[in-house]
């Protein structure tokens, strides 16, 4: 029997002191340290192992297993240790002063949909429930479907009325200055019976000032079908007006000159916002709301449709104006003045 070598602790009494040590370590550079005098080249495991050879045969097996018994425990134990350590390190970073890991994060800046696109779009909605298609147009528009296909001739005084972006020297381009010359391309598209809506941007060569602008945007109703009346347009208008402002409200019409519309009518509503007067009436407890009248045979004909047989009516929304009265904005300009501080509110 040979007895081991006195330099040599018994395995258990090694894995104890191993351990213990392992578990006091306060910092990753005493676990290295650790690490380098147990498992590292010529550390105790090392040196264990290289005793192996020159034991006794049947001690060799017993010897070998216990020394790599012990590596991997204390692998195990400095792995473990080392996360714990990286924890504790992290925890006391996040108890630090500076952060508090509870706060809610900042949020990030996110746009707003314009205020003249969230009337559009509750207007299309109303209007696509009631059976109506949205039509789009040519912003750049030829003289004929602003004027001529809209029973505006050359020489007509109405012409004064619009006073024209003009594209071209020959004259025959404009930008629109209404939406109503999509309704002559409406009509030459569609077969009667049909109703649309058309939003758009519209140009005014105009002196800005808080209530007009150079560029503002309107929303065309065309409806053409057989025995279409001047009932069918009041109708059609005051269940739009009460889908917007959420009750009935009376209205009037009153007779309006335009030339595509015969007879023609500017139509009132009541002030929804008084019953005495206020600002946006301008005390008169009624606002303008649209022109509007039964399109006029000429401008059927220029479609390419049947007076005889088919009657239509026809309206113009402003939609800068209805977004202005919704959001009790007091002038025109800031609609498309680009201004964020503005915009943001919506
Ligand atoms: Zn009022």
């Amino acid at each position: 029997m040979h007895e081991p070598t006195q330099a040599q602790p018994a395995l258990p009494e090694l894995l104890n002191d191993g351990l213990a040590r392992v578990a006091t370590a306060r910092t990753t550079d005493e676990l290295r340290a650790l690490e380098r005098e147990f498992l590292g080249k010529g550390g105790v495991i090392a040196t264990l192992l290289a005793a192996v050879p020159s034991l006794p045969a049947e001690q060799r097996r017993a010897a070998g297993q216990g020394a790599n018994e012990l590596k991997s425990k204390l692998a195990e134990a400095l792995a473990a240790r080392e996360r714990e350590l990286q924890e504790q390190h992290l925890s006391a970073e996040l108890a630090g002063a500076s952060f508090d890991p509870t706060l809610p994060a900042t949020p990030p800046r996110t746009g707003s949909l314009h205020p003249l696109t969230q009337v559009t779009r509750e207007l299309e909605a109303i209007f696509t429930s009631m059976g109506y298609a949205i039509l789009d147009g040519p912003e750049v528009e030829r003289a004929y479907y602003n004027f001529e296909a809209l029973n505006i001739p050359a020489d007509h005084p109405a012409r004064e009325m619009h006073d024209t972006f003009w594209c071209d020297r020959a004259g025959s381009l404009v930008l629109r200055t209404h939406t109503s010359p999509v309704q002559v391309r409406a009509m030459e598209r569609l077969k009667p019976p049909f109703r649309a809506i058309v939003p758009g941007k519209v140009f005014r060569q105009e002196t800005t000032d808080a209530s007009h602008e150079h560029t503002f945007h309107q929303m065309e109703g065309l409806v053409v079908g057989e025995g279409i009346t001047v009932g069918h347009l009041i109708g059609t208008l005051k269940t739009f007006l009460r889908e917007v402002f959420r009750r009935d409200l009376e209205v009037r019409l009153r007779p309006g000159y335009f030339p595509f519309v015969e007879p023609g009518f500017e139509l009132d509503a009541r002030c929804p916002f008084c019953t005495k007067g206020c600002s946006v009436c301008k005390q008169s407890t009624w606002i303008e709301l649209c022109p509007c009248g039964m399109v006029h045979p000429n401008v059927l004909r220029a479609g390419g449709i049947d007076p005889e047989r088919w009657t239509g009516f026809a309206f113009g929304l402003g939609l800068s104006r209805l977004t202005m009265l919704r959001y009790r904005i007091d002038d025109v300009r800031h609609l498309l003045g680009g201004d964020l501080r503005f915009l943001e509110q919506f």
